[in-house]
């Protein structure tokens, strides 16, 4: 399967996350800078469908993007920021929280992404135990692994699912697009 189309539908700052339809979502979380924004424009084939967090204004939107008329793709604003007070930090973590909890339409698939060379943090952990209490099904995608050799890579995913028990981590370069055509692949099981 291949994207073909992706259009931002709307972005939501409160805790509206219904589109009022039954189209299925993939969510995307994960803490800022870990290549969020450059694994989704390299899945949808766009250099800047989704712009990085750091843009200034983009910090707090969850954005809902179209994908070939079949699902949303929500690209949740990345956690942990640096710039934002910790007030704001907290905030967002409980609005993720919120989402992954409560939000009326659960989505299909989430996607966590990680830093390879950093692994799950405290943020990520947290994350990765509401989603199992809420029974989610979750797609852990280890990005960047071009900074690493294949020995180091295969070392650090198997260090990585030691602590995440059950969860599948998928290597991944938004760099050089490697294991694209995997991840693509697993993604659209869930849109059957
Ligand atoms: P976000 O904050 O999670 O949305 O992260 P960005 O997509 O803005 O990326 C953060 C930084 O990591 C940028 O400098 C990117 O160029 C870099 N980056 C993202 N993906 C990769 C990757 O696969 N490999 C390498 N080497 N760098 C990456």
């Amino acid at each position: 399967m291949e994207i073909t189309k992706a259009e931002f539908v709307k972005g939501v700052i409160g805790d509206d996350y219904s589109l009022g339809n039954d189209m299925p979502q993939a969510a995307f979380l994960g803490r800022s800078n870990v290549g969020k924004s450059s694994v989704i424009n390299s899945l949808v084939n766009r250099k800047n469908l989704v712009r990085a967090s750091k843009t200034p204004g983009k910090t707090r939107e969850a954005n809902f993007f179209l994908v070939n008329d079949m699902f949303y793709l929500i690209d949740f604003p990345g956690y942990g920021f640096a710039k934002c007070s910790q007030k704001d930090r907290d905030k967002l973590i409980k609005r993720i929280l919120w989402y992954i909890q409560y939000a009326e339409d659960k989505p299909e698939v989430v996607l966590l992404i990680i830093d390879i060379k950093v692994g799950m943090t405290v943020l990520d952990m947290e994350m990765i135990k509401t989603l199992k209490e809420n029974k989610h099904e979750v797609i852990i995608v280890a990005n960047k692994i071009d900074k690493l050799n294949q020995k180091e890579e295969a070392q650090k995913i198997s260090e990585i699912e030691k602590g995440v028990p059950g969860f599948h981590v998928f290597p991944y370069s938004a760099k050089t697009k490697k294991g694209r055509e995997k991840l693509l692949s697993e993604i659209f099981e869930y849109f059957k």
